[in-house]
């Protein structure tokens, strides 16, 4: 049965990685009614090389964020191969690749999810999914900063959401 008070949702994304966020991006656009959960608050450090080869730029270009990262990032056109007791080998890149820490790219990438229309929850992370007949249902719970502390007691679950069906989340309280 559906709750009327339910916010409906078309698609539910776990995640707001680089693929998190360009399918809920994409989804958006295209007049979708995401909701987008990612277990971290951003922007947040992540450990990565942090470099996007020029193959990247018709993705970022299509999501609409190509200047915006081409504004933030550093501009890489050379490399240079290290081996043990051989001297190092430069090399041009063919193409200029862009070096962006994850730090500012996955948030720019969520940021732009948002802006599009998708429903962004950070500090949401999804504990099981559950497949039922005509739904699919994720548990998720959340805390909140209270004074500074992070808080389990602050337990704001289960969240309830679903796809096609019955949807409540509890995430009222989150920043
Ligand atoms: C050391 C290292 C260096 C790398 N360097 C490069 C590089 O230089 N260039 C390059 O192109 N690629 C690099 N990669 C690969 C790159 O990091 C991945 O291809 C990319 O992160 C995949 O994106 P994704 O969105 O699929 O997943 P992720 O980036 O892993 O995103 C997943 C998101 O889901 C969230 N999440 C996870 N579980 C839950 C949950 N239960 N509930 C809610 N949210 C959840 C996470 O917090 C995260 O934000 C590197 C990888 C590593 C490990």
């Amino acid at each position: 049965m559906t709750d009327p008070r339910a916010p409906q949702i078309d698609v539910l994304v776990i995640g707001a990685g680089p693929a998190g966020s360009a399918a809920a991006a994409i989804l958006a656009e295209r007049g979708r009614r995401v909701r987008l959960l990612e277990k971290d608050r951003f922007p947040r450090p992540k450990v990565c090389g942090e470099f996007l080869s020029a193959t990247a730029r018709p993705s970022l270009e299509r999501l609409g964020v190509l200047e915006r990262v081409e504004a933030a990032a550093e501009t890489i056109r050379r490399g240079s191969v290290h081996l043990p007791g051989a001297d190092p080998v430069a090399f041009e890149l063919p193409r200029p690749a862009l070096g962006l820490s994850r730090f500012l790219l996955d948030d720019l990438l969520a940021s732009r999810a948002r802006e599009l229309g998708a429903d962004l929850r950070f500090a949401a992370r999804v504990l099981a999914v559950d497949r039922e007949p005509n739904h699919l249902r994720a548990f998720a719970f959340s805390f909140f900063l209270v004074t500074g502390t992070f808080t389990v007691g602050s337990f704001v679950g289960p969240v309830l959401s679903s796809i096609n069906g019955w949807s409540e989340m509890h995430l009222a309280a989150i920043g």
